[in-house]
């Protein structure tokens, strides 16, 4: 089966192509990208006015299944994916059961064979439970297929814990995700801590309860030589720390939400509880921050930390409603829009923080346009405008709060090994 995607813009920061270009597809690969490509076997797309891309990889989503179904599954998860432009999702293991041994980890996959649309990678827990006691056998975690470990939603409390999870992980360049996030302080609280909450009558959490654990998990980083990932970095002085410890060579890698470059604090002002997620939207001083380090290497990825949830967990008082953001069908157009029209990220940034960054920090061989690398593409049309809609989602979760907002610049087509699997935001695979 052949795809000719004929004259779009190709981005492809892997290779350092930034080219009106021609895209063969072959058998589920990548077989040649050049100027003008003449073959009358396949079926043809005309890409012109578009951005063809390596396909997106999100490394920081929640599908939720096993354990969760009524918030999300696999397979509306990878329809929400496949709809937002993403080629490759890696799965957090807070489910139930928990992701913590070969053979959930298994089931996870085959059910992403069976009624997944885009390449899921499954990421096992840190601890057995993720209760944060006993480490996981993370050597069988490795052989059925995780890429990572986390124990994402349950941060690490025990530092000796996180420093052997470390020292396991190192043997198999296992990246080792941290949430980071000292509980002591962030206890109870809603939003950020500073004069919006005080204002708003809603109890904080401060920036150091994420930047305490940020600076736990480079010192033990450094100590140990291992990789550490620090998930959905939201403050400026977290930023400052893994600028720092990159510089003097510690292995360490971070993410950033859509959420976090593009709102702040003071919209909870509504108290719309889809305003409501962990780590909290922060101020705009923080905003500032992020953005400025998106620029200059110290973040390596966007991730969406996609968390589905089902309407009685958002359709409540804040201080009861669940932390999380629906991501995955939003955070293209939040970004194009948001950041790229707005001249703050140009596009082989932005291809390279959705698809090269994230491959990169894990390790996979995803995320490029190679000639014989699996034909993973997103293609964008920068000029495509709509709304956000969740009752239209795939997801499940329509916790967003970028509902109603008109947006430019959205995934078109998403093709994965060879695929076409959505386009123009809708399914075209069953
Ligand atoms: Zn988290």
């Amino acid at each position: 089966m052949k795809l000719l995607i004929k004259g779009g813009r190709v981005v492809d920061p892997a290779n350092d192509i930034d080219a009106v270009m021609d895209v063969l597809v072959e058998d589920g690969l990548i077989s040649a990208v050049e100027v003008n490509i003449l073959d009358r076997e396949g079926t043809i797309i005309d890409a012109s006015g578009k951005i063809v891309c390596p396909g997106f990889v999100d490394i920081h989503v929640h599908l939720r299944e096993p354990g969760y179904e009524y918030k999300e599954n696999i397979a509306t998860g990878t329809r929400a994916a496949a709809a937002g432009g993403f080629t490759t999702v890696c799965c957090m293991p807070n489910t139930d059961p928990v992701i913590d041994n070969a053979a959930v980890a298994t089931f996870v996959r085959e059910r992403a064979a069976k009624s997944g649309v885009v390449n899921v990678l499954p990421i096992g827990s840190i601890s057995k439970a993720q209760a944060g006691q006993e480490l996981t056998e993370m050597a069988e975690l490795v052989a059925a297929g995780c890429v990572a470990v986390s124990d994402d939603g349950y941060p690490v409390k025990d530092a000796s814990l996180m420093r052997h999870a470390l020292e396991y992980a190192k043997m198999f360049d296992l990246p080792v995700l941290s949430h980071c996030e000292e509980s002591s302080l962030s206890q109870d609280g809603q939003m950020h801590e500073g004069y919006f909450s005080m204002l708003y009558g809603l109890k904080g959490i401060p920036a150091a309860a994420e930047e305490i654990m940020v600076s736990r998990d480079i010192i033990l980083s450094e100590m140990i030589d291992a990789h550490v990932h620090i998930c959905h970095v939201s403050t400026r002085g977290s930023l400052e720390m893994i600028r720092e410890a990159k510089a003097r060579g510690v292995k360490v890698t971070c993410e950033v939400t859509p959420h976090h470059l593009t709102l702040t604090d003071e919209l909870v002002g509504d108290y719309d509880t889809d305003t409501k997620v962990n780590p909290p939207l922060r101020s705009r001083e923080h905003l500032q921050a992020l953005r400025q380090r998106l620029l200059d290497g110290t973040i390596d990825c966007i991730a969406t930390d996609h968390a589905p949830h089902h309407v009685e967990s958002k359709d409540c008082e804040y201080e009861l409603a669940a932390f999380g953001i629906s991501g995955l069908e939003t955070a293209v157009a939040v970004v194009m829009d948001k950041l790229v029209s707005q001249g703050l990220l140009d596009m082989m940034q932005m291809v390279d923080l959705f698809a090269l960054g994230p491959a990169d920090v894990l390790g996979i061989y995803k995320g490029t346009l190679d000639v014989g690398a699996a034909a993973d593409i997103t293609i964008i049309d920068p000029e495509l405008t709509r709304v956000v809609e969740p009752s239209q989602f795939y997801s499940k979760g329509k916790n967003t709060p970028f509902k109603g907002q008109t947006l430019r610049g959205w995934p078109w087509m998403t093709i994965v090994n060879g695929i076409v699997v959505a386009s123009d935001g809708k399914m075209v695979v069953e």
